[in-house]
């Protein structure tokens, strides 16, 4: 070989090497970055152990196959289109399966009167001495002994005798279900959607204020939620006074009473449910009176029944309501006597004065804020919520539904995820859209939401993160954590064998 050639070998093969050098570097820094994505994502500090290993094998399998699946052919992407197109077909994914049977903590965003949907509602509908207004734009329901009193551009008549004079009892029964929920095949836009919401509210509301049906709508509740593996309720209510037959009214206090009592029953039948708690909820459409009053009845409920109260909240459309500043004579007042869980940022409008709530929510001390699905436009925010672990109680699906997004890859939790953001995964009113009680959320959540890399990890956080951000004490988490740990384990052993 002469030294012309031989430099030209030399040199080439140093080209090869320093190249495969160069590309080596590049793969390992790239791995690097990826590992340390993971590692900063909620759950990556987890360990496993060995048979949590094995169930996220198969987990992350079956996984998989849905997700490429999804890849290769996106017209099939479910998580793009309306929760309606799809919700009927969840059942069928085996990551949803598990998903299902999976213990998942606790539910901390819930609303009492939206918990069941409107099968269950029928059937309450054909309990005795229930009377209703009803024409094509009214339908109110009340339970009497005689003929309610009350004012009706119709006649108040017994919804059985409706019933019995209608030629086809089905179709009857399908329009009745209508008014219980928020179903339907139209695109919507956000103001209507939330008007029928409110129609949907009045008329499950009217059905469920007779003492005896409100026991057993929520003892059902109840049920629904633990058969779905949902161990504890923080449930927001505004505590409305129940009635008997004869007209008499109940006390609001009444109704934590209530609440209290069948929990109890609930948990002699099902001892290793945790329990609920009420966070106690006023219209944002109220005066500042109207709050004051409000505020009053929590301290009284704090007072006589603590071991109930978990805290305060504002409902209703964000976006047409009045926003936190309005009230902050009197949530400043209230600030050092109780919790706050504040809705914030529900809304789709930068700088608006919803967007802003977010801001009022950290500064008057709310615990965990409902939604904020804005609060990624607010990164100093964001920063404060992290350092002083303020969590977001995030619901995907009320937010597909009720109109802030179509496609949930867009979705913040997302970026929540990403950061190990405190999150906690809710469903907001799931009987009104016919949601199982947690389960559709977190199966959107892991397979639509989270990156692809998410796995049991993920999901064991985020119910571990709904013990943790809850309003129990620090005996009642204790517990609570003990009682998961079991339940867990279960879960795992069982998984491997069903899916082996
Ligand atoms: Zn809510």
């Amino acid at each position: 070989m002469g030294t012309i050639t031989r430099n030209v070998f030399m040199c080439l093969l140093l080209t090869t090497i320093s190249a495969r050098v160069i590309l080596e570097d590049y793969e390992k820094t790239r791995n690097n970055l990826l590992e340390e994505e993971t590692v900063h994502a909620l759950g990556g500090k987890l360990k496993l152990d060995d048979e949590e290993e094995t169930l996220n094998k198969i987990l992350m399998q079956l996984k998989e196959v849905e997700i490429n699946e999804y890849f290769k052919n996106p017209h099939r992407f479910n998580f793009s289109k309306h929760y309606f197109t799809y919700r009927d077909e969840i059942s069928n994914s085996k990551v949803y399966k598990i998903i299902k049977r999976m213990p998942k903590g606790g539910a901390l965003h819930i609303h009492s009167t939206l918990m069941l949907g409107a099968d269950y509602l029928l059937n309450l509908t054909y309990e005795d001495h229930l009377y209703t207004c009803y024409t094509d734009d009214v339908f109110e329901l009340q339970f009497s002994e005689v003929i309610p009193q009350r004012y009706c551009p119709v006649k108040w008549t017994l919804l059985s005798e409706l019933r019995n004079a209608s030629d086809d009892v089905k179709a009857f029964d399908a329009a009745i279900k209508q008014h219980f929920t928020l179903y339907t095949k139209e695109q919507e836009d956000i103001d209507s959607v939330w008007k029928r919401f409110n129609k949907v509210y009045y008329a499950i509301k009217s059905l469920i204020l007779y003492r005896p049906v409100r026991e057993k709508f929520f003892y059902e509740s109840l049920k629904r939620f633990y058969n779905d593996n949902v161990m504890y309720i923080e449930i927001r209510s505004g505590l409305h006074s129940l009635y008997e037959l004869d007209g008499t009214q109940h006390e609001r206090m009444y109704m934590v009473k209530l609440y209290q009592n069948i929990t109890k029953k609930f948990r002699e039948d099902y001892p290793d449910f945790i329990g609920i708690k009420l966070i106690v909820t006023k219209h944002r459409g109220s005066d500042i009176d109207q709050i004051r009053q409000a505020l009053d009845f929590a301290r009284q409920i704090k007072r006589e029944v603590p071991e109930m109260f978990a805290g305060f909240d504002l409902v209703g459309q964000e976006d047409k309501g009045k926003p936190l500043v309005d009230f902050l004579p009197a949530l400043l007042e209230a600030k050092e006597e109780m919790n706050f869980y504040f809705h914030g940022g529900e809304t789709n409008w930068f700088g608006m004065a919803t967007d802003e709530n977010l801001i009022d929510a950290v500064l008057l001390g709310s615990k965990r804020i409902g939604h904020g699905y804005a609060l990624t436009k607010h990164p100093t925010l964001m920063a404060t919520m992290y350092k002083n672990d303020i969590a977001v109680e995030v619901n995907v699906i009320s937010n597909a539904v009720l109109s802030l997004v179509r496609d949930v890859r867009n979705h913040p939790l997302a970026v929540y995820l990403a950061l190990d953001f405190p999150v906690v995964l809710s469903s907001d009113d799931p009987g009104v859209w016919g949601a199982e009680p947690l389960s559709h959320d977190f199966y959107i959540s892991f397979v639509g939401v989270a990156s692809r890399h998410a796995d049991l990890r993920t999901l064991k956080q985020l119910a571990l993160n709904s013990i943790k951000y809850s309003a129990l004490d620090s005996n009642e988490k204790e517990n609570f954590y003990n009682v998961f740990d079991i339940r867990w384990r279960e879960f795992v052993k069982n998984e491997i064998t069903l899916n082996s």
